[in-house]
């Protein structure tokens, strides 16, 4: 089977798995801030913290040039050093654990749950030793991992949480909002997340102190709080008093962001109506695994992810992601379990540390999913898949 297959005229145009919503009143938004006095290190990124902090209901928020940023600040503020050890989830961008690597940490991945295929708590306590010093759970595909269990862990061993929610901005744990639930917690705006600020991301918490490393991370490692300062030499005096970054978001990107936010809750709404199609669609297909919901979990749908049931199938993964694609349908997949990479396989990781998120990245596939999709191009989905299964089915 394969080449002689005619997959075309499901539609003329490619679908991409996700992209920004830009309204005119974005556009104002930035326009604005280009006409006004600063483009940086102005009032719109204060306006846009205070913004996020309200809607996730945390204390604090600190915004940065982007959410891998944003997780290199946490790291930083949580302590993380030479031979301490952290532990994530492979199923996930290569961000949640370059952080830990860029803070000389060690990576320990933990396998994934076979149901939400978030972290699993018990691999999770496997793998602790008397090195862990901190867990990064990613709320995978806007699904919030198992937060009462991560938390309870972390207490009972002492570690410290970060939460990378590059997925889940607007999904809630057991009635409560992602966002103030572990000391730190990531967002990120690149444009096909949920809201977006060009590139972006931020940290919300709870705590003072790691506030207030994150904000002095961001610029350098510099401050002119008097109360800091070693000395006082007069009214131009600073001091860099460790080594931080150039992080900082501009306010063009924060006014596009703050505008953006705005348009959040209408936002989640159109990825959960696209949602219930496709798990309309598929529920009586045997040979499609939909992504499951756990009860305590409100997801913000980032994702949208069907596993294959490939023994019911004549095909592997690989062939039906090439015919979905042939269709113009813009297929992915998330992900390639991090420590597969060739940069992590040097560091010394090797192929089968996590079955379940190995046997997962072979079955998976992501279906395009976001907010300004039309009816018309989630059917288009629908029919594509559809129609690819039943050719391929045994
Ligand atoms: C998008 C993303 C990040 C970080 O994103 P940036 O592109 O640096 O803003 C981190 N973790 C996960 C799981 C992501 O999807």
């Amino acid at each position: 089977m394969g080449d002689h297959i005619h997959f075309g005229n499901i539609r003329d145009s490619y679908l991409p798995y996700g992209r920004q919503w830009i309204d005119a009143d974005d556009i104002q938004a930035v326009v604005n801030v280009l006409k006004g006095d600063f483009l940086t290190t102005g009032p719109y990124v204060l306006e846009f913290e205070r913004q996020v902090a309200q809607y996730v209901d945390a204390k604090y928020a600190v915004a940065f040039s982007n959410g891998t940023a944003a997780l290199h600040a946490a790291c930083f503020a949580a302590g993380i050093g030479e031979d301490d050890e952290v532990i994530t989830t492979p199923m996930t961008f290569a961000a949640s654990s370059n952080c830990v690597l860029y803070q000389k940490g060690k990576v320990i991945f933990a396998d994934i749950d076979e149901q939400t295929y978030n972290i699993d708590p018990a691999s999770i306590k496997d793998r602790i030793t008397s090195k862990t010093k901190a867990i990064i759970p990613v709320d995978f595909t806007g699904q919030p991992a198992y937060m009462d269990l991560i938390l309870n862990i972390a207490m009972e061993f002492n570690l410290i949480v970060i939460q990378d929610a590059a997925h889940s901005l607007g999904a809630a744990y057991k009635g409560r909002k992602i966002g103030a639930l572990s000391d730190m917690t990531m967002f990120s705006f690149h444009p096909v997340k949920h809201i977006t600020s060009g590139e972006g991301g931020m940290i919300t918490t709870n705590n003072k102190e790691y506030f207030d490393k994150l904000m002095q991370f961001r610029t350098h490692g510099i401050t002119r709080d008097k109360e800091k300062l070693q000395k006082d030499e007069g009214p131009w005096y600073y001091e860099m008093q460790f080594l931080g970054y150039n992080y900082r978001l501009t306010d063009i990107q924060a006014a596009l962001g703050t505008s953006q936010l705005t348009k959040i809750d209408r936002f989640i709404e159109l990825r959960k109506k696209y949602v219930d199609m496709y798990n309309k669609a598929f529920k009586n297909m045997p040979e499609i695994i939909l992504p499951f919901q756990h009860e305590h979990t409100e997801s913000s749908w980032h994702l949208y992810i069907i596993r294959l049931n490939l023994h019911l199938l004549s095909a592997g993964r690989r062939e039906i992601f090439e015919a979905l694609q042939k269709q113009n349908i813009g297929v992915n997949v998330h992900y390639i379990p991090v420590y597969l990479n060739p940069y992590y396989q040097e560091l010394g990781y090797e192929k089968g540390l996590c079955p379940k998120a190995e046997k997962l990245y072979n079955e998976m596939i992501t279906l395009p999913l976001f907010p300004s999709m039309t009816e018309q191009d989630a059917e288009d989905v629908i029919r594509a898949v559809q129609k690819t299964i039943t050719l391929y089915r045994k």
